[in-house]
């Protein structure tokens, strides 16, 4: 049955990854899901199943295990293409826990370069972050801004993992790759079926939101209110989850037309900067609903204020945002309020 459009997704299903899976679904790609549901629930694919009509094909497994992945290699003969996004994505667990971090997120790496070539794949979209620039000195970023040095082992793990790409490319190893570099991406599957799924308490700013305002956190802390910015608050660019799964899409279909070996970044972000105050007064708008919150002291390690340049991703990969930071909030809460527990 397999044409040639099949496209494994590492953490499949994962916040990003899932719907990712939906928009491959969309353009006519087979994805093939690896999960570990480590940090993800399996009822995600029943949900994934019935979004897209399908019965997807999942295989349970650990990415860093070579044997396990490539047996997903061997077992299906149309991959075209991976989408990595199996890691660990929180800044602080990676600064209590380096060597777990740099073990998962690079071994997995290394594991999905190695079956590729076994198996003769070329084509790896890969899931970076926009925290390898660090504090830019000018907050928006396009991709010639510099890389920093990381400031924790997360960081650390994505700039590793994009240079590995680059020397994998110049090795001669037939491969083309998209460095997409995110931005902050938050909101949900306007069906309400699929979204974030945090365990614990959430890190990110939006997830807290919706916890806060469902009851499950008494109170939202804004993490200072004086940086230098119009209302003293930090400055994100938020992107709807699936403006950037439609992104990787885009990507896929890029590299296939592209002729030589290639590596490339990409920032995936609206272009607009947004503060936490705007996000919690746009959230209170568009829902009716007030977030109980409080100004507290500064989260160490934040940037002030950043926010993409996305205009090679708009013009190289013909990708455009179609949904606004309001409907990412509207979608947000929608989600939060079909979660069963
Ligand atoms: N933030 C906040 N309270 C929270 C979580 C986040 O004020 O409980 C702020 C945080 O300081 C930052 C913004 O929200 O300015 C986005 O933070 P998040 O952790 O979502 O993303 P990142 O730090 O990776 O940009």
């Amino acid at each position: 049955m397999s044409a040639n459009n099949q496209i494994v997704v590492t953490g499949g299903a994962g916040y990003i990854g899932s719907h990712t899976v939906v928009e491959l679904v969309n353009a006519g790609y087979e994805p093939i899901i690896i999960d570990d549901f480590r940090n993800s629930k399996e009822w995600i694919i029943d949900r994934l199943n019935d979004i897209t009509n399908q019965s997807l094909k999942v295989y349970t497994v650990d990415c860093t295990s070579q044997t396990d992945i490539d047996k997903v290699f061997a077992d299906n003969k149309g991959i075209v293409g991976v989408i990595h996004f199996a890691a660990y994505k929180a800044v602080g667990e990676s600064v209590a826990e380096p060597v777990m971090y740099y073990e998962n997120n690079i071994t997995s790496m290394c594991v999905v370069l190695n079956a590729m070539k076994k198996f003769n794949v070329e084509q790896l979209v890969f899931s970076s972050s926009c925290t390898v620039y660090g504090e830019p000195d000018n907050p928006i970023v396009d991709e010639h801004t510099p890389i920093q040095k990381a400031e924790s082992p997360y960081g650390a793990t994505k700039i590793a993992c994009e240079q590995l790409a680059q020397f994998a490319v110049q090795s001669g190893q037939a491969l083309k790759i998209c460095l997409l570099r995110y931005f902050n991406p938050i909101g949900a599957h306007p069906s309400g079926k699929i979204g974030e799924l945090p365990q614990g308490i959430p890190n990110n700013l939006v997830p807290y939101i919706t916890q806060t305002v469902k009851g499950i956190r008494e109170k939202l802390t804004v993490f200072g209110d004086d940086y230098n910015t119009a209302d003293g608050t930090c400055i994100r660019d938020y992107i709807h989850v699936v403006d950037l799964a439609d992104a990787h899409v885009k990507a896929l279909n890029w590299l296939a037309k592209q002729s030589s070996s290639v590596c490339e970044p990409f920032n995936l972000g609206t272009g607009k900067g947004s503060s936490v105050l705007e996000i919690i007064h746009t959230f209170e708008n568009v829902n009716q609903v007030k977030v109980n919150y409080q100004i507290g002291d500064r989260r160490p390690g934040d940037v002030e204020q950043i926010w993409a340049n996305a205009a090679k991703a708009n013009n190289v990969l013909n990708w455009h945002c179609k949904y606004t930071m309001a409907d990412a909030l509207k979608h947000s809460w929608n989600w939060e309020q079909n979660i069963e527990a």
